[in-house]
């Protein structure tokens, strides 16, 4: 399984994308948490990053695609994989695809999160006060979701035109997501190749 999670700040990737890992016992990739880690432990990598994730902003494609293509190397990354929160741009799509065509390890599906916008944004601000994360003050909270609605958003657009695309209705209750990611991963290992993806919903 080869499988990207898409959606905007807030849609519940993370959770689902923790689930489906487990489930399909595959590498759960999020580079978020990646930069996290690094940040932690103060490394060239982490100094370097820390500056985007304090303001809210993306870190430079060719910074991010490197750590991806070493990260898809590692051997626990052989039999399959789930990016969550990569690619967010579409160079960052365009560089995965260039790199996934080199390995010969084709991207299964793209399931896009669909939330409202007044909704991940009321998800993501109650989170800043749950978890307190350094990049979920309001300020760089409006950052992140600009950079999202200029840069990530796009990419709906972009894996659609590569057939790959599939929604998931991302409003409800955690346990309520993760049936219907079921049945949309259930319907994607069911189709006979080639096959269309399903219907955009109608706030797409
Ligand atoms: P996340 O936990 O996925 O929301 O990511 C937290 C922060 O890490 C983002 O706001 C960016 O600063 C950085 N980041 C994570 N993934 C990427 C990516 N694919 N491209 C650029 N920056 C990223």
């Amino acid at each position: 399984m080869r499988l990207v999670l898409l959606g905007p700040p807030g849609a519940g990737k993370g959770t689902q994308s923790a689930r489906i890992a487990q489930q399909h016992a595959v590498p759960h990739i999020s580079t978020g948490d990646i930069f996290r880690e690094h940040v932690k432990g103060c490394t060239d990598l982490g100094i370097q990053a820390q500056e985007y994730l304090d303001r809210g902003e993306l870190v430079p494609n060719d910074v991010v695609n490197r750590m991806v293509g070493e990260r898809l190397a590692a051997p626990d990354a052989k039999h399959g994989w789930l990016l969550d929160g990569y690619p967010r741009t579409v160079p960052q799509a365009e560089a995965l695809e260039e790199l996934l065509d080199k390995i010969g390890q084709p991207l299964d599906a793209v399931l896009w999160f669909d939330v409202p916008e007044d909704e991940f944004t009321r998800r993501i601000q109650s989170r800043a006060k749950q978890e307190g994360r350094s990049d979920d003050t309001e300020e760089v909270v409006r950052r992140r979701l600009e950079e999202y609605v200029e840069k990530t958003a796009p990419l709906e657009r972009f894996y659609r035109g590569r057939g790959l695309l599939h929604y998931v209705d991302g409003v409800g209750l955690i346990d309520e997501v993760a049936s219907r990611t079921l049945a949309v991963l259930e319907a994607i290992s069911g189709e006979d190749g080639g096959s269309e993806p399903l219907e955009a919903p109608e706030s797409a």
